[in-house]
């Protein structure tokens, strides 16, 4: 079956083609229109409006036609396009050289008939056809073909204005001065963002610092200029899909797509930091752009979009206070890193807290906090269940994905409410496991403000006893940031548990302080290497050298390393030949009820799976 050759114009004619921004396009009614007209008047039983593209022809429109693309060498449409002032007329396909082996014709849809009017730009390019088709042989009438020829006339210019109204949009969603899109356009983004799931978009706003200065200083075509040069090097490090706006002023926003966890985040706004660093230059006269950037991310921190926008906005606001060069994530806690909670801004923080107060209250009507587990395995092969990890959920609406810690934990700690939640974890975790047919080891969180406020060992003893459960199978888990101010405080706190029979774990190790003084001073047994590092290890070498110095350390103070956020097998190799002695994370297991790891749970056919 020969194919039609090529338009001389041929390059030409595509780009012709992409200009009018059609193709893959969904269907539209206009057009669907013109397809059912072009069908009425040929009296045939198939009509469509074609775009023939480099490799295929494209349905705009189509009636009795099942498929949206057929292959370019099948397309009847590529012949009509040969001679754009005429409409090609086939009568009978199967006596024509050019059709009569097409599978178009000897099989589904069994073409016979084929009218086609080429859809001639106004630069004379044929883009497509509009066309009829029949599966028996038939004649056309002059009159049907001149209907036809006006009716590809109205397609044409259909398909014209569809493509200006294209490019008017795109116009108006643009910040004239510097090409970013505008707010209006950076709104329609956000709001696209609510409801994606997926990895995390990072929302990262950044002023320019003495903008004024340099607008008065040195007029407004100098801060004309900044503001391009700002934009310039923001697109320069970013990814092309990557959104750049302009807010008005001196205001930017940067929309990062499918990012990673908290590195990803943390190295595009060290990236952004560090494209500022050098001046440029305006009139010969060097001008150093400062910037201060804050930082949030959807879904991790908020709830939709705009609710990132404004925590991005505010960790702004703490970044300028705090000192230029600064980058602050939304809650801006200490260090400003990419840790801890937020709040879904679906829901205020005090209707959180009330909630919350009545739950832990055990109001009747009121959603229970509970408890997703996580596997702690040991590194080495065979790579034994170890612990579990007692990880607090709140199934709020039976419809609703339950809130992790980041929805409602700050909610909790503004109102106080953190030392009845541990507690009531605390019970829960201990009845849970001493259930358990396999006597595991569980570990469970204590939040910073619980630490030394409240009489902490004797809660843990009062779970211990009321549940039944062994002290030895109980860790518990606490971060640096619960032990700084009061040492003292703090080493007798710890040894009065250890005196009980628990196990400490000094949690998110290389976040906070980081303090040496914490590992060899106080009596934890075991150290978790925050997964920040682990989650940079394969790229960084910089993380490599860190976790293996903080195994050697905690090797040589006697401790054992569990490695959390393991999530691919290349993390887990180099962390096993670290010597690291536990891994946890969702490589090996996402937090969820216990029966998922349990070996004797309550699942027999993951139990058979494993055996
Ligand atoms: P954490 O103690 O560092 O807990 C580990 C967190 O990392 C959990 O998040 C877990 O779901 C997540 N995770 C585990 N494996 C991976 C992985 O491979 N990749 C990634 N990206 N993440 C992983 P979750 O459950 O959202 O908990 C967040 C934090 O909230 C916890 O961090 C802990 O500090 C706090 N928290 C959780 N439950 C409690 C609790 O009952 N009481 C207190 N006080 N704090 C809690
Ligand atoms: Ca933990
Ligand atoms: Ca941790």
């Amino acid at each position: 079956m020969p194919s039609a050759p090529l338009p001389e114009t041929e390059a030409a004619r595509l780009s012709a083609l992409q200009a009018l921004q059609v193709l893959d396009t969904p269907r539209e009614e206009r057009f669907d229109l013109f397809a059912r007209l072009a069908a009425d008047i040929a009296e045939t039983p198939i009509a469509a409006v074609t775009l023939v593209d480099a490799e295929r022809q494209w349905f705009k429109a189509s009636v009795g036609l099942p498929m949206r693309q057929t292959r370019r060498e099948h397309a009847f449409c590529a012949h009509a396009i040969l001679q754009p002032g005429e409409t090609l007329v086939v009568e009978d396909a199967t006596t024509d050289p050019r059709f009569a082996d097409n599978p178009l014709v000897t099989g589904a849809p069994g073409i016979r008939f084929y009218a086609g009017v080429p859809l001639v730009q106004r630069d004379g390019h044929a883009v497509g056809t509009l066309c009829v088709k029949d599966t028996v042989p038939r004649r056309i009438s002059p009159r049907q073909l001149r209907w036809l020829g006006e009716l590809a006339k109205g397609v044409m210019s259909a398909l014209e204005m569809h493509a200006a109204l294209r490019a008017l949009g795109a116009l108006a969603a643009q910040d004239p001065l510097t090409g970013c899109v505008n707010r209006g356009a950076l709104h329609v983004a956000l709001a696209k963002l609510s409801g994606l799931d997926g990895p995390p978009t990072a929302v990262l706003c950044l002023d320019l610092d003495r903008f004024k200065e340099i607008n008065d200083l040195l007029g407004h075509a100098a801060g004309d200029a900044a503001l391009r040069e700002v934009a310039r090097r923001l697109r320069a490090v970013v990814r092309e899909d990557d959104l750049v706006a302009r807010l008005g002023g001196d205001e930017f926003v940067v929309l990062a797509n499918n990012l990673r966890r908290g590195p990803d985040a943390m190295m595009l706004a060290q990236r952004i930091h560090a494209a500022f660093a050098d001046p440029f230059s305006f009139e010969g006269q060097p001008i150093l752009l400062r910037t201060a950037l804050g930082l949030a991310l959807y879904p991790d921190d908020a709830a939709d979009g705009e609710a990132a926008l404004r925590l991005a906005d505010a960790a702004l606001y703490r970044a300028k206070r705090s000192g230029t060069g600064t980058v602050r994530h939304k809650l801006g806690e200490a260090g400003g890193g990419l840790r801890g909670g937020g709040v879904r801004s679906t829901l205020g923080r005090d209707e959180i807290a009330s909630e919350l107060r009545l739950s832990l209250a055990g109001a009747s009507g009121s959603a229970p906090l509970l408890v997703a587990w996580q596997p702690i395995f040991a590194a080495a092969p065979p790579r034994g269940l170890m612990d579990a990890e007692a990880l607090v959920r709140w199934p709020r609406r039976a419809e609703d994905s339950p809130l992790g810690p980041a929805d409602f934990l700050p909610a909790a700690e503004r109102h106080g409410l953190m030392s009845r939640l541990d507690r009531h974890v605390l019970r829960r975790a201990c009845r849970e496991a001493a259930a358990w047919a396999t006597p595991l080891g569980i570990s469970v969180n204590l939040s910073a403000p619980n630490f030394l406020t409240v009489d902490l060992v004797g809660t843990v003893e009062a779970a211990l006893a009321e549940s039944g459960l062994a002290p030895e199978r109980l860790t518990l888990e606490v971060t640096e940031s619960a032990l700084i101010g009061d040492m003292a405080r703090a080493r007798q706190t710890l040894m009065a548990l250890r005196g009980i029979g628990v196990r400490l774990a000094l949690d998110d190790f290389g976040t906070g302080h980081s303090s040496l003084a914490y590992l060899r001073d106080l009596p934890f047994d075991k150290v978790k290497i925050d997964r920040s590092f682990i989650g940079q290890l394969a790229e960084d070498p910089r993380a490599q050298v860190l976790v293996r110095a903080i195994v050697q350390l905690a090797r040589g103070l006697g401790l054992a390393t569990i490695a959390e956020g393991v999530e691919t097998p290349q993390q887990l190799v180099m962390l096993q030949a670290e010597g690291v002695d536990a891994v946890q994370g969702y490589l090996l297991g996402r937090p969820g009820p216990a029966a998922l790891f349990l070996p004797a749970g309550p699942v027999p056919m993951l139990a058979a799976m494993r055996a």
